[in-house]
């Protein structure tokens, strides 16, 4: 499958047209931003990692019943997926107390909660995503009823099958940032990607961070962290 335009670009992905109408080609980049774009740099061997433990943990979760817009990867960086409209919105679970939850509620970070938290924030950069409830997206259109309580129902099967799978790997699963799409047929899949990028995974002994938030806080070791959450996944 050969790319054609290019119809969008992220902080850290292209996509691209392709010649079937009904799919796109991702493509993954090393770029790494934090703080709404404020903090700019690299993460090298990023897009390859992202890649594949996107591609690997759809796969898992498909086989456990969540739709995904994965279609098959293509090489290191590239992976065909289903075209979908992107609802609106960044669907945020949570299972530890960290981030902006421990700031916003004066919590310390790690501390565990009595269950799992949904959030959900309106994806708008210049507005700064901010976080809305089920009576702004409906009342907004971002999505319908129906769509809204399949995309929560998807959501917390996700942390399920997740969190159970990384604990296997010794990975703690403190939280993580969905998308959703809806395909031509106006079906609710998963998409953008699951990855040290988009969620919190911690050391489960000894509590080290394996992701993203080594970058966001300048701890140095990002892209040790990365290659470490790839070999415990897929053995690489
Ligand atoms: N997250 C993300 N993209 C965003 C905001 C958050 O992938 O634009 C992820 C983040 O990696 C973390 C979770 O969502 O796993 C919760 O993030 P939080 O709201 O605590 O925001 P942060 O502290 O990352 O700014």
């Amino acid at each position: 499958m050969q790319k054609l335009e290019q119809v969008y670009e992220g902080k850290a992905k292209k996509v691209f047209r392709t010649e079937d109408p009904e799919a796109y080609i991702v493509d993954y980049k090393d770029d790494a931003t934090a703080l709404n774009g404020l903090k700019k740099g690299t993460i090298r061997g990023k897009g390859v990692i992202n890649n594949r433990i996107t591609n690997h943990l759809m796969s898992l979760l498909e086989k456990g019943g969540v739709p995904t817009h994965l279609i098959r990867e293509l090489s290191d960086r590239e992976t065909l997926v289903k075209k979908v409209e992107i609802v609106p919105l960044e669907v945020i679970v949570r299972n530890i107390a960290a981030g902006s939850l421990a700031k916003r509620l004066g919590l310390e970070e790690g501390a565990r909660m009595k269950r799992t938290v949904l959030e959900y924030c309106y994806k708008n950069d210049a507005l700064g995503d901010p976080m809305v409830n089920e009576y702004h997206i409906l009342a907004m259109d971002f999505c319908t009823r129906e769509e809204l309580d399949l995309i929560a129902k998807y959501a917390l099967r996700i942390n399920e099958l997740l969190t159970a799978y990384l604990r296997e790997v010794r990975i703690e699963l403190i939280d993580f940032k969905l998308e959703f799409g809806r395909t031509g047929s106006g079906a609710i899949v998963l998409a953008d990607e699951i990855s040290p990028d988009t969620c919190r995974f911690w050391d489960s002994v000894t509590h080290e961070k394996l992701d993203k938030d080594r970058f966001r806080r300048d701890m140095g070791g990002e892209e040790d962290a990365y290659k470490e959450v790839l070999k415990r996944l897929l053995g690489e």
